[in-house]
């Protein structure tokens, strides 16, 4: 077996999809929203026999490593790395170079974040960190969950480190934890007499870190920053990261929602309390990248943190991106001035209560906005309403719209009806705008006659009583090199045994992406002709050939006739008889097709 089978063996693809999207049983596959166009009935089917999925809504298809490509905008090797990795197969045979690089990179970020994670437990210079983050609340068991460590107040610890496990200089520089001196060939540790807080990617590779200085120290170092981070490295792009996404993903799925705080110690210290779905940007707002990463995961967003009214903000930007991606916001309340770190070392039932009793965002927005003070001017007034009505015209009851129309109704000193009319135009050019969306969506490129030929394989392979057909097949009505390669096999095997099913064939075939592709339109058919009889299939097969006949003879006819028009041009005689005469023969010959 070869690494790609070994590894798909040994990840089952329901798990592994399921872990992305809602999958629901449906007979002998699985269905679910698909992730790759805007679906809205489940057009996407997983097959847990063929280990592939197919949508029949964009017909994109393929197996795990294509689903991982599509939906992270990875290349293979990257797929196969990540992949390889959960699987526990060992890829050392592969060409090494493709991995090098990265899994270099991603070596020296683990072996450092165990480094620094020891000293932090053992080391007598990490004393005054202990106990700072023992004032702080944290157990043991989470400093070591998050695998929290110290970087000593020295130049070069770490680097020697490194270097003493051969690690090249270049490599760890590449990882963003050493910078060049100014003396040739001298490097100091980038993070020093810091806290560090690994940070990890969703697959839990630590790709960077975020390093605090110690409260004792932040007068000193004033000029470097109370926290530091890595700086963009081939693996660590601080706008696709979410901190703690590695250990809150799967509680993210299970509440359907994200509580999403503002820096690395309340993910802390709100996953010790209990609150485990809970994630961080650090440092920045909110991305596109990251709202795209969450939104894989739940649609139900809950903030804490204070929620600039201004709307100029990068964090009220982020929020127009979450509503634009039709993510559902929720904001907790805090106590006045208080970071969920401080209130969950005050008491960590507060904090569960606060998420759970966290208020719809329209409510929050209008009380901010509008609270206490008489909104006078024309113009921010205008500024104000529409905000709002943007937030409700996402309501789905109409009875709670009308409830917040005349509320703000009220509260701007207008009519309920002129709100009414401006919300109508704002929800209809929302569903135009979808409709738009929706229109645009490209089907992936794959001619109808390549589909109608997989299907014919698909039928024969599938169906004992059709397989005997394989020998009247032309070949020569098949599109591509593929489709007829797995044809010429069929009909080999036939020859050969008088009967063939999906693994006699594979056998044959052995390419992976031949194999891939039957087993795709193994589950198309059985998708499509799911409740056919034998004799809709067999009829159903006649009707596909025909269909690919027809194509091949009109092609065939509409070539033949353009080489006429030449051999006309140029008065070649023989050839404009020769040529007649075939494209009589096609035409007659295409005529015995029977019409169905
Ligand atoms: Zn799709």
């Amino acid at each position: 077996m070869d690494s790609i089978a070994e590894i798909k063996s040994k990840i089952d693809i329901v798990d592994f999809i399921g872990e992305y999207i809602k999958l629901r049983p449906v007979g002998k596959n699985y269905q679910g929203l698909c992730p790759f166009h805007k679906d809205t009935h489940p057009s996407f089917y997983v097959s847990p026999d063929r280990q592939v999925w197919k949508c029949f809504g964009c017909n994109r298809a393929g197996d795990i490593f294509s689903f991982l490509q599509e939906l992270e905008g990875i290349d293979f090797p990257e797929a196969l790395r990540i992949l390889a990795k959960r699987a526990g197969v060992n890829l050392q045979k592969f060409d090494k170079s493709t991995f090098d690089k990265r899994s270099t990179l991603i070596e020296i970020c683990r072996l450092s974040a165990a480094f620094y994670h020891q000293i932090f437990l053992k080391s007598p210079i990490a004393e005054e960190a202990r106990s700072y983050l023992e004032k702080r609340g944290l157990k043991e068991s989470t400093i070591k969950e998050f695998c929290l460590g110290f970087a000593p107040d020295k130049w070069d610890t770490l680097f020697k480190f490194l270097i003493k496990r051969k690690y090249s200089p270049s490599d760890i520089e590449a990882a963003g934890l050493i910078i060049p001196g100014k003396k040739q060939g001298q490097y100091y540790d980038r993070f020093r007499g810091r806290i560090i807080f690994p940070i990890y990617n969703v697959y839990g590779e630590v790709i960077g870190f975020t390093g605090r200085i110690l409260p004792g120290a932040e007068k000193k170092s004033a000029e470097q920053g109370k926290y530091i981070n890595t700086p963009q490295t081939l693996i660590y792009n601080k706008s696709t990261v979410l901190y703690g996404i590695n250990l809150a993903k799967s509680f993210i799925r299970q509440a359907d929602s994200v509580v999403l705080v503002e820096g690395n110690m309340d993910v802390i210290s709100s996953y010790q309390a209990g609150v485990k779905n809970v994630v961080c940007s650090s440092g920045t707002a909110l991305t596109e990248e990251q709202i795209k990463l969450l939104s894989r995961y739940t649609h139900n967003v809950i903030l804490a943190f204070d929620v600039d009214p201004a709307g100029v903000s990068a964090t009220a930007r982020s929020i127009d991106l979450m509503l634009a991606y039709g993510i559902n916001l929720k904001i907790i309340r805090l106590p006045k001035g208080k970071d969920p770190d401080e209130c969950i070392k005050e008491n960590p039932s507060l904090w569960k209560k606060a998420v759970s009793e966290s208020i719809e965002f329209i409510e929050y927005y209008f009380s901010l906005i509008l609270k206490g003070k008489k909104i006078a001017t024309l113009s921010s007034k205008k500024k104000a309403g529409e905000k709002i009505l943007v937030l409700i015209s996402k309501i789905k009851n109409s009875f709670e719209r009308d409830l917040w129309l005349n509320k703000l109704a009220d509260n701007l000193g207008v009519s309920v009806d002129s709100l009414r009319e401006r919300l109508t135009e704002i929800m209809k050019s929302q569903k135009e705008r979808k409709k738009e969306d929706e229109e645009e969506e490209i089907k992936e490129e794959s001619s109808l006659e390549e589909e109608v030929a997989k299907k014919i394989l698909a039928l024969l392979i599938k169906e004992p009583k059709i397989a005997p057909k394989i020998v009247s097949l032309s070949l020569d009505i098949l599109p591509t090199t593929d489709l007829r390669k797995i044809a010429r096999v069929l009909k080999d095997v036939w020859e050969k045994e008088k009967k063939f099913n999906f693994k006699t064939i594979s056998k044959q075939i052995q390419e992976e992406r031949l194999i891939n592709l039957i087993q795709i339109a193994l589950l198309s058919v059985e998708k499509e002709y799911e409740n056919f009889e034998f004799s809709d299939l067999e009829k159903e097969y006649g009707r596909l050939v025909n269909y690919l006949k027809k194509r091949y003879f009109e092609t065939n006819i509409e070539e033949k006739e353009l080489q006429l028009k030449d051999a006309e041009k140029n008065n070649d005689k023989e050839k404009i008889e020769i040529l007649s005469r075939q494209i009589f023969e096609l035409i007659k010959n295409s005529k015995k097709i029977k019409n169905d």
